[in-house]
């Protein structure tokens, strides 16, 4: 099941098979590695993206990724070029901010991306795993930064956002049709 809109597309899948320009790593901000999609990008790309992660950590980030920066490495032996990681918030019952720093972590991504040249990027589901962040306020809040991204910038070309279920992709196209 896929749902387009232009340039935006929702498909379930495992991001880690996605053959795009850029995967974005829904990250922590130790940058060293966790469980849920950080643990299987890792996983499946292998160390390299590891040690660029600790070199990233050692040279410019000593205190960490904060919340809603994104940062780039290579992607070791994933099927994409660059591995964009990103830090969601942490879901408090939404009086910590949290909006304003998941829709930091999707532009702060986008602006990466650019920088890089990316044509095609796909997200995962930031901050609605471990993190705890309502899939239905998530979708919204997502869906905003992208339509509007897409309104001002030509690239990436392709952006796709990636859950993990058909049961997720199909909740989240139910939440925008519930807007
Ligand atoms: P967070 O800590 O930001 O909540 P998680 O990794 O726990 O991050 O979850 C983010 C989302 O990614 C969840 O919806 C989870 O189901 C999904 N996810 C986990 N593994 C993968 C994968 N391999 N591909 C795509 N999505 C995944």
């Amino acid at each position: 099941m896929t749902w387009y809109n232009g340039r935006l597309e929702a498909v379930s899948g495992d991001i880690t098979a996605c053959r795009v320009d850029a995967i974005v790593n829904a990250a922590n901000s130790t940058l060293l590695g966790g469980g849920g999609v950080d643990g299987a990008i890792h996983k499946a790309g292998g160390p390299s993206i590891l040690a660029e992660c600790r070199r990233l950590r050692t040279e410019k980030l000593p205190d960490g990724l904060p919340t809603g920066h994104a940062v780039a490495t290579g992607a070791g032996n994933l099927p994409c070029r660059h591995v964009i990681h990103t830090v969601g918030p942490i879901w408090f019952g939404g009086s910590r901010n949290e909006e304003t720093l998941l829709a930091n972590a999707y532009r702060n991504s986008l602006r990466t991306a650019l920088e890089l040249g990316v044509k095609s990027i796909a997200f995962p589901a930031i901050s609605t795993g471990i993190y705890g962040y309502p899939p239905d306020k998530a979708a919204k809040v997502v869906w905003n930064v992208l339509c509007e991204h897409v309104e001002h910038k030509e690239q990436p070309e392709k952006i796709q956002l990636v859950f993990f279920s058909p049961a997720s992709l199909a909740a989240f196209i139910n939440a925008l049709s519930a807007r």
